[in-house]
């Protein structure tokens, strides 16, 4: 993903839109750009600022802006993580089926 891609893709993060590897990638730009992340945290304050104003209540941004970035980071790994026992399970189960169709016709 380059810097077009990613400002493209900014909005669709902070809707939470992304599929999972967009947001591999996402982040792997953001780890080593750091004006798209300049730009990411602009957007999203921007976006959540009038939130708040509408809903009138007090906020602390910032705080909310590394809390949104931590929690979607550890949401993406979890993701990942259940990704990979599905495509185990599919291992195990096509592993088991060959068993079987060894077994029975060889
Ligand atoms: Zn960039």
């Amino acid at each position: 993903m380059d810097c077009r891609e990613f400002e493209k893709t900014i909005p669709e993060y902070l809707n939470k839109n992304l599929d999972y590897e967009t947001m591999e990638s996402f982040w792997e730009h953001m780890d080593h750009c750091d004006s798209c992340k300049e730009e990411l945290s602009i957007q999203f304050l921007v976006l959540e600022g009038m939130k708040h104003l509408e809903n009138g209540d007090s906020f602390d941004l910032d705080a909310e802006f590394r809390n949104r970035l931590e929690m979607s980071r550890r949401a993406n790994k979890r993701r990942g993580m259940l990704m990979n026992f599905g495509q185990w399970v599919l291992t195990f189960v096509f592993f088991v089926l060959g068993c079987a169709f060894i077994i029975i016709f060889g």
